[in-house]
């Protein structure tokens, strides 16, 4: 039923992944890898789709959030990649994901007279019709006195004038984790908490790869035709492992991003800024803003990258130049950082390194699919899945995931329209309903059953306001939560919404968690603890001045679930 992955399907999939031999095993559980699973399972092949840590636990629950063409690739001339990204956005707006992927505007201030207005006018009505249909409203133009009636927090002296254009928003992770159970929903296997340590060979080909539960250390080898790997920022490690040399490399560039609430920053709409350069947004998240983000070289730990005063002095003083009221440090509540996976290339600025991503087959058995952005994921994964071709028994069908809706979908714009029914039904504020139908759709029934025997789950998560009780239990029965980190940092944002950053409702979330997974008082007592350890490091790497001491003190704390692709596992 809906993909579900709770506990039990969890159990199964270990037992599935020993016992099945697959077309295609996927390895990694960001938007790429979930994307590749549906891709697989909706042609008609056995596929599973295994993850060392938790869905979207890398980059894809640490982007930007938006499904755009990208102005700069715009500017760049690189009008395929940006037609391509609008036909995916477009298509996640109103057919794959409507419930999810949110229209959001966004303010372009004009720093100078004359001929900037015409240069960005003219890109901006390409950028709309680049987009297709008219799903999102055209781009408008302002006069100073215009923008700043809707962005009152701008500076007079920032702006001469401004643009409005629209482009789409999505809660990464969120999506990442509606791939992955519609990938379930038609036959994948799912699992997390399964790492990739080696790939086994037969002949000059993969055949399959050893696995281990990183959560018992359990040990199996599955059996598939091809492997394919989307391991984002690893690739280069699982590559390692066939033993073949690499036919790119792939670069991790760290983007940082901070949280401010609402209202410090008065405006009706999101804002593009230019930076020396690149760009930074300003973009609404709820009752956030996140700000950001920045584009630096990145070698350190790559399952948590760490954001240093640097980054966040970068980030405020970019910001603060257009702003009324400066943002200060008291402002943030919430920060988080991400590593783009960047392919290789000539010039040493990653801003300057292409977003386009490549597929290759480095020995029969393998593929290797790695680069891109989240926007454009649905035709990475289908051009990976193209990939396997000649390593399948039988000949591969046409990719048909433009056609199939991610769970959720179907029916969203009937309840939506039921919302205020919905509201008397559960006894639920009208927003609390249509928050809760933005962020499961019409798995919205499925969410709050569990509320009929026990209405306390429709009470709010303490120090949390935004997300029900309800939420986190279905995060652990239908959604591959299996810890408090999952569902503090992930299944909610509370991680990066709350100025105690889940601290305080860490108790009562393990709780919640305890009371599907059995868990006795001192594995709750031990999720809280290393959850207020990882809060706690991060916090301190925010205060080192370099990348190298923020990296340190982020490794003090210890890792919710201890992987080691590329490096000896010391068990
Ligand atoms: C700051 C920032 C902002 C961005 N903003 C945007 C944006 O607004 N719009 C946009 O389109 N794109 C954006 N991007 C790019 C986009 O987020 C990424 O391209 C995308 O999320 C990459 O997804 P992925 O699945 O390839 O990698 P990941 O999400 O990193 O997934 C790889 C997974 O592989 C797993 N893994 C690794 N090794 C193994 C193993 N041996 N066994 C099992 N699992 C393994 C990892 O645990 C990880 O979960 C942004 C990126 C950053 C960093």
């Amino acid at each position: 039923m809906h993909g579900r992955l709770g506990p039990t399907e969890h159990a199964r999939a270990w037992t599935r992944l020993g016992e099945e031999r697959l077309d295609v095993l996927v390895v990694g559980g960001g938007v790429t890898g979930a994307g590749a699973a549906l891709d697989a399972a909706t042609r008609g092949l056995s596929v599973a789709l295994v993850e060392a840590r938790d869905l979207a636990s890398g980059t894809s629950s640490r982007s930007s959030k938006l499904f755009h063409g990208g102005l700069r690739y715009l500017e760049q001339l690189d009008f395929s990649l940006v037609r391509e990204a609008l036909r995916e956005r477009e298509l996640m707006l109103t057919r794959l994901a409507p419930h999810l992927v949110k229209p959001v505007p966004f303010l372009y201030p004009l720093q100078r007279l004359g001929w900037e207005r015409l240069y960005v006018g003219a890109g901006l009505t390409l950028y709309d019709n680049l987009g297709g249909a008219n799903v999102l409203p055209r781009t408008r133009h302002f006069s100073r006195r215009g923008a700043r009636a809707i962005c009152p927090a701008l500076r007079p002296d920032a702006l001469v004038g401004a643009l409005q254009y629209w482009d789409a928003q999505a809660d990464d992770a969120r999506h990442t984790l509606s791939v992955a159970r519609t990938a379930a929903r038609y036959g994948a296997v799912v699992r997390t908490s399964t790492e990739v340590v080696g790939l086994v060979r037969d002949a000059g080909r993969v055949v399959g790869a050893e696995v281990r539960d990183v959560e018992t250390g359990d040990r199996q080898v599955v059996r598939a035709s091809a492997v394919v790997s989307c391991t984002g920022v690893w690739t280069d490690d699982v590559e390692a492992l066939s033993g073949s040399r690499g036919r790119f490399n792939v670069r991790a560039s760290k983007g940082v991003h901070l949280v401010v609430p609402r209202d410090r920053i008065a405006s009706e709409t999101g804002m593009i800024l230019r930076t020396p350069t690149s760009v930074l947004f300003v973009i609404p998240w709820g009752q956030h803003w996140l700000v950001g983000s920045t584009d630096t070289d990145w070698n350190l730990n790559l399952a948590h990258p760490a954001a240093s005063r640097a980054d966040i002095d970068y980030l405020l003083g970019q910001v603060n130049q257009v702003l009324v009221r400066p943002l200060t440090y008291d402002d943030i509540v919430g920060v988080f950082a991400g590593l783009r996976p960047l392919l290789a290339g000539e010039s040493d600025e990653t801003s300057q390194l292409s977003r386009e991503h490549a597929v290759a087959r480095p020995m029969p058995g393998l593929v290797t699919i790695a680069g891109g952005k989240y926007t454009t994921y649905r035709v990475m994964a289908a051009d990976a899945i193209e990939a396997t071709a000649p390593d399948l028994p039988r000949p591969l069908t046409e990719s048909v995931t433009a056609e199939v809706p991610l769970v959720g979908a179907e029916g969203y714009a009937a309840l939506v329209n039921q919302a205020d029914h919905l509201a008397d039904e559960y006894g639920l504020p009208v927003w609390r309903v249509h928050h809760l139908l933005d962020r499961y759709g019409s798995l919205l029934e499925e969410v709050l059953a569990p509320a009929e025997e026990d209405p306390a789950l429709l009470q709010p998560v303490p120090a949390a306001d935004g997300y029900l009780a309800a939420e986190v239990r279905y995060g652990v029965t239908h959604e591959a939560a299996l810890h408090l980190d999952d569902l503090l940092a992930r299944r909610t944002r509370i991680s990066i919404e709350t100025e105690h950053r889940g601290v305080a409702s860490a108790e009562a979330v393990g709780a919640l968690a305890a009371d599907v997974l059995g868990w006795e008082p001192d594995r709750v007592a031990a999720e809280v603890e290393v959850y207020q350890a990882r809060v706690a490091a991060e916090r301190a790497s925010q205060e080192e001045a370099t990348d190298q001491a923020a990296d340190a003190a982020r490794m003090l704390a210890p890792d919710t679930r201890r992987c080691g692709v590329g490096r000896a596992l010391d068990d």
